[in-house]
């Protein structure tokens, strides 16, 4: 469950990720009811198996049972509720397209949530490897390791959102970032998910990680996120 909003006097539209499906749009009836059957199985963060029927405009939710409800542990502490929510909107910007079947999408994302709701690790770096892997998914795989312009083997140490990842000297473009070292070995690590490298790391080079996701992220929506706003860096 992505997200929701108001419709009429006790109905809500619920944004979904779906497995097989995309992300798809239904209406819940009667959720604002405080006697509604439904009960927090349509909120966000929540993964349902869902059964719609077709309605006049959008399907219409008629069963639904919770797999995991991930926004009590997710709900419990301010910093994974802030990085979830950054991590439910990307999903909704990033799957662009209604009903386009996207089961990499919907498996990084339950991945990050159930990773998010564990507590094994740092808020911020889940969020940052979900980040650069959703974008990677998306298309848009940045590379921290060979140039991105003339594909020299690194390490750079020159960061280039437009480029599409680190430069080298003589690729670099102005307003290029310069990252330390460490900060290069550590987005990697974040874009492979080798955790290990990520949590031997020194928090100097995951804070300047954390920005140069949200600068690479920036650049690839059009819209900056509402939700990054909140999250604490
Ligand atoms: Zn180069």
């Amino acid at each position: 469950m992505l997200r929701t909003h108001k419709l009429g006097e006790a109905d809500r539209i619920i944004t979904l990720l779906t497995r097989q499906h995309g992300r798809v749009r239904a209406v819940a009836k009667g959720v604002r009811r405080t006697t509604s059957r439904w009960g927090s199985r349509l909120e966000p963060f929540t993964h349902v198996d869902l059964q719609l029927a077709e309605g006049r405009n959008l399907d219409v939710v008629t069963q639904a049972e919770t797999l995991t409800p991930f926004s009590g542990e997710i709900g419990l502490d301010y910093d994974r509720y802030t990085s979830g929510t950054v991590m439910l909107e990307t999903a909704d910007r990033l799957v662009t397209e209604e009903r386009q079947p996207s089961p990499q999408q919907f498996l990084l994302l339950v991945g990050g949530l159930r990773a998010m709701a564990a507590r094994e690790r740092g808020p911020s770096q889940v969020l940052d490897s979900y980040l650069l892997r959703s974008l990677a998914v998306a298309g848009y795989a940045p590379s921290f390791d060979h140039c991105a312009r003339c594909g020299e083997e690194g390490p750079h140490r020159w960061f280039s959102p437009a480029s599409g990842g680190v430069l080298c000297a003589d690729c670099r473009v102005p307003g290029s970032a310069n990252p330390a070292a460490g900060t290069i070995t550590v987005l990697g690590a974040l874009l492979a998910g080798d955790w290990p490298t990520v949590e031997a790391a020194d928090p100097r080079h995951l804070r300047e990680a954390s920005s140069v996701v949200a600068a690479y992220l920036a650049w690839h929506l059009e819209r900056g996120l509402r939700s990054m706003a909140y999250v604490e860096r």
